[in-house]
Order: C-alpha cells, then structure tokens, then sequence
C-alpha cells in the first residue's frame, strides 16, 4: 500500500524527477549514493551556493525515513557538506531549512543555504527565501556559479 501511494506521488514530483535526471539543476549532481543526492537548487538561482539534498526515494517527511537514510543523513551528509560550503563560500553562517510547501516539490528536501557576512539584514533567516522569489520574479540567476 505504501509503495503504491509513493509510486503515484513520485509520477508528478519535481523532485523525483529531477532525481531521475529529468530536470536538470546547474553544475549537474554534486553528490550521491545509494540514499541520498545534493544538487544546486534549479534555476533561477537564489544564491552561490544554495543548495538541496533529498532522499533518492519519495517520502515527505523525515518521520518516513527509514534508519539507513536517518543515519546517514546527519552527521555524515549535513556535517560535510556544510563543512565543505564553510571552506569553499567562506560564509558567516549557514542555514538547514526544510519546508517541502512549494506545489510540485512536496518531496522531502533539505536546503543548505549559505548566509555571508554582507547579506543585508532583512534577507536574513528565514527572510533569504525572498532572494528565491526574487530571482523568479525576474527569471534570472542572483547567484553566479561560473
Ligand atoms: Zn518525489
């Protein structure tokens, strides 16, 4: 019963899709195994370095996990990839955001977003997905990932 409601859900998921390479995101996979994949967010880009990490399987919230995914998920997944956008963007902080609200997206996903020391102070906290509707206002990259 439950693979048969994650199959249908996965059909018209955005984030299925772009996990069988349907969509595109810009620079292509930055990681993956067995469980999981990182990726730049999709175009238009919010920020350098905003990025998503999802589970490769179809579930909506982190209660449906299951243990392999949860263990691997935090210490080893966030801990190094923040590590790694920590020595790469040089940022004063990072957030960690799950929402998975937008329609389409309903999939479980993470987005590790880079805050830098000059980030204006009302595009700060949970106010940096501004930046994400911003940028699709206006159908262009804020961020320059050349
Ligand atoms: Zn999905």
């Amino acid at each position: 019963m439950l693979h048969e409601r994650e199959a249908h859900a996965s059909e018209g998921c955005g984030t299925c899709r772009a996990n069988r390479g349907e969509i595109p995101t810009p620079g292509g996979v930055i990681y993956q195994d067995e469980l999981w994949r990182l990726e730049h967010t999709f175009e238009p880009i919010p920020l350098v370095g905003w990025l998503v990490l999802k589970p490769l399987r179809h579930v909506e919230m982190f209660a449906e996990l299951t243990d392999d995914e949860s263990a691997t998920l935090g210490p080893p997944l966030i801990r190094r990839t923040t590590g790694a956008m920590r020595e790469v963007l040089q940022p004063a902080k990072i957030y960690v955001c799950q929402f998975s609200e937008a329609e389409g997206f309903e999939q479980l996903h993470i987005h590790l977003i880079p805050r830098f020391a000059d980030t204006p102070a009302d595009l700060r906290g949970p106010r940096v997905f501004d930046l994400l509707s911003q940028a699709t206002a206006r159908r262009r990259n804020l961020g320059d990932l050349a």
